[in-house]
C-alpha cells in the first residue's frame, strides 16, 4: 500500500470502518511510514479537540420521536370534500331559504291598485310618451 492510497483510507481507518484486510494494510503502512503516521496523529488530535455532542435531557429522544410521528401524519386539507360538510352546507342553505320565505310571507303586502285606477307604471309610460312627443315637436 502506498501513501496516496493510505491517505484516501486514513479517515475510514481511524473510524474503524475498514474491513480486516484493508485495516491491516493501513496499520502496516503506518508502522513503516513516518509521514502517514504523522497525518494519522494530526487527524486524531483534531478529532480530540472537537467536543462531542451536548448531553440531552432525559426523555428527549422519546419526545422528539413523538413529535416526528405527529408531524409525519397527514393533515386534512382545509377545503377537503367530506360528506358531512356537504350535508351541513345544504342544511344551512335550507334554513336560510325557510327564514327568507317566512320573512317574505309574514311581512306587509304591497298595496294593490284598484282595477279602474291606472297603475303607476302606466303613468310613467304616458309621461315618457308625452315628453318624447314634446321633444319631437320642438
Ligand atoms: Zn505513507
Amino acid at each position: 500500500m502506498n501513501c496516496a492510497s493510505v491517505k484516501k483510507e486514513l479517515q475510514a481507518y481511524l473510524d474503524h470502518e475498514l474491513d480486516g484486510q484493508a485495516e491491516q494494510a493501513v496499520a502496516a503502512h503506518l508502522t513503516s511510514c513516518c509521514a502517514c503516521r504523522d497525518q494519522a496523529a494530526l487527524l486524531k488530535a483534531i478529532r480530540a479537540a472537537i467536543p462531542g455532542p451536548a448531553p440531552v435531557s432525559a426523555g428527549f429522544t422519546a419526545r422528539l420521536q413523538a413529535k416526528l410521528r405527529q408531524r409525519s401524519q397527514p393533515r386534512e386539507p382545509l377545503w377537503s370534500f367530506r360528506p358531512w360538510k356537504l350535508a351541513l352546507a345544504a342544511s344551512l342553505a335550507c334554513c336560510l331559504l325557510v327564514v327568507a320565505l317566512a320573512v317574505r310571507l309574514s311581512g306587509p303586502q304591497p298595496p294593490r291598485s284598484a282595477p279602474d285606477e291606472p297603475s303607476r307604471w302606466q303613468d310613467v309610460a304616458s309621461t315618457d310618451r308625452c315628453l318624447v312627443a314634446d321633444c319631437k315637436g320642438s
